[in-house]
């Protein structure tokens, strides 16, 4: 149940969209693969579930490479992709049907009933897809990835389009099936990522920049505590790192840096000194606090140039 990503890279064309990937799922956790749009995680839920190829390294879910025994791998997977592709035309419980007919499912009829109670779409059945809201199309979606009952899910931004009532009740029902099988989720919202996973990914520009439990993250960089702080003219990097205490400078503009420093030295003492020795004044000085928000942010927006 376990899926084992090593050093995935995958061109199209000239692009590199993603880069030497490698993590690994253990059965039974809840990962969230986040990352801002055009990141890579579409196309590495494509490789998971064997639908593209990658240019080069190697994908093993349940043990089994998913280049050599694609069908095989099919089976023991539920897939949502993006675009939650149904046939709009035809009924819920005609359209999983159909779906377990494709798997060759034993007891269909049983089995749909029970994947519709199991998903709540108990008064939808009898409706036409198309008639349905986003957030009950999204549920047909979850019942046919789900029919063959696999083992592993792999679930592409399940709760995009959804409106807050609909994004509560798809996220709980994920967390529901999350106790049984081991799932991965992609998203771009940060929030998902603490309400449903036990586990993050982040990839941003198809290079993974972080893999870590939800709590660890937001941990270790809220025990570094940061300050934004404005002088009225430029600063020196190296002046600002050589404050006893500062962990890390971020030049944000020349006369604005953020400083990240051990939260038991106060450094707002020395920032005045400094701006003193410098013949220079400090116009604002902000504390902040990074939640796992920010360091998304961080994680994933374009380096600060460095002089
Ligand atoms: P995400 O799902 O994180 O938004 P994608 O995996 O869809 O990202 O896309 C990653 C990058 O690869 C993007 O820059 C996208 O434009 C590009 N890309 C995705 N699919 C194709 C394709 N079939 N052909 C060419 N480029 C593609
Ligand atoms: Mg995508």
């Amino acid at each position: 149940m376990s899926i084992v990503v090593e050093n995935v890279s995958k061109h199209y064309g000239k692009q590199k969209a993603l880069n030497e990937i490698s993590f690994e799922v253990k059965p039974g956790e809840i990962v969230g693969f986040l990352g801002p749009n055009g990141a890579g995680k579409s196309t590495m839920m494509k490789i998971i579930t064997a639908y593209i190829p990658a240019t080069s390294g190697k994908v093993q879910v349940c043990g089994m490479d998913v280049s050599k025994e694609p069908m095989k791998i099919k089976r023991l997977m539920g897939y949502l992709p993006e675009q939650n592709p149904l046939y709009h035309e035809m009924y819920v419980k005609e359209f999983l049907l159909f779906i377990a007919g494709l798997h060759k499912l034993n007891n269909k009829k049983k089995r749909v009933s029970k994947i519709i109670k199991k998903v709540g779409l108990e008064l939808e059945q009898h409706k036409k897809i198309q008639m349905l809201s986003k957030g009950y199309k999204q549920r047909v979606g979850l019942a046919q990835a789900l029919l063959h009952d696999p083992d592993v899910l792999i679930l592409d931004e399940p709760t995009s389009g959804l409106d807050p009532n609909q994004l509560k009740e798809i996220r709980a029902l994920i967390k529901q099936i999350g106790a049984e099988k081991t799932v991965m989720l992609s998203t771009h919202i940060m929030q998902e990522v603490e309400a449903i996973c036990d586990r993050v990914i982040i990839i941003n520009r198809g290079n993974m920049v972080a893999n870590d439990t939800v709590e660890n993250l937001g941990s270790v960089l809220q025990s570094k505590d940061q300050i934004r702080v404005e002088f009225e003219q430029a600063m020196e990097k190296k002046d600002l790192e050589s404050i006893h205490g500062v962990i890390g400078v971020k030049k944000v503009s020349p006369t604005v840096w953020t400083l990240q420093h051990d939260p038991k030295v106060e450094i707002r003492n020395q920032l005045f000194q400094l701006a003193v020795d410098n013949k220079t004044t400090v116009l604002t000085l902000q504390k902040e606090t990074t939640k796992l928000e920010d360091i998304f942010k961080a994680l994933t927006s374009s380096p600060v140039e460095e002089n």
